[in-house]
């Protein structure tokens, strides 16, 4: 591990012990609070849902990814901060539920995995973290075969669409879903593309994805 990043590692858990101890700002209003005081709570939870279509399947997002959920999911996964992850992940949580009440009881929850350099900058995955505190404890994971293209931020674009989606074909498979019913999930979808190459290795693996649930989703 390079030092800058060694550094990173041990300020990230040199302020997560601080939070801990001393009051903590909330991270919508800046009010001397808990990470998320009562009136951001309930703004928050005044927030629409999004719903998209990607590979032909349902896609249903807690939350367009924009102001405080985009700074609460940052605060999750760059800084550890799991004190935010109940707000956002009941309503994440609760569309995962509601779409395996749907479906038959032997259905899979699929996590569209992390970029390998994210997972390990990170050390934990925030969409477990997420998925627990909604309520959805036991999830499985889509394997990488190889690396995804780069453009995982939103508005980071330096190769074409094009190139993109051509580029994410085949770097993902699904294990044991054949004849079986999937849900997809991942934190923050943008283009779809990744969550897209979800779909098609499910479906290769014969399975069928019965819907795509995200946290958020960045509208176009
Ligand atoms: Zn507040």
């Amino acid at each position: 591990m390079p030092a800058t990043d060694r550094r990173t590692v041990w300020t990230d858990a040199a302020l997560a012990v601080l939070g801990l101890v001393l009051p903590v700002a909330c991270l919508g209003c800046g009010r001397p609070d808990r990470a998320l005081c009562r009136a951001c709570r309930t703004a928050l939870d005044a927030r629409p849902r999004r719903v998209r279509l990607v590979a032909g399947v349902r896609l249903d997002a807690a939350f367009e990814y924009e102001g405080l959920v985009r700074t609460l999911l940052l605060e999750l996964k760059l800084r550890g901060r799991v004190d935010v992850a109940g707000p956002l992940g009941r309503r994440f949580g609760g569309l995962v539920r509601a779409a395996l009440a749907a479906s038959p009881a032997d259905t899979v929850v699929l996590r569209v995995p992390p970029s390998r350099t994210g997972a390990r900058r990170r050390g934990f995955d925030p969409v477990v973290v997420l998925l627990a505190r909604g309520g959805v404890r036991r999830t499985g994971r889509l394997s990488r075969v190889r690396a995804a293209p780069g453009a995982t931020h939103p508005g980071q674009k330096e190769r074409t669409a094009t190139e993109r989606v051509a580029a994410t074909v085949g770097t993902l498979r699904a294990r044991g879903v054949d004849g079986r019913c999937v849900v997809l999930v991942d934190d923050v979808v943008t283009t779809g593309v990744t969550m897209a190459e979800g779909v098609r290795a499910v479906r290769a693996g014969g399975g069928l994805v019965v819907r795509c649930v995200a946290v958020a989703s960045v509208e176009d």
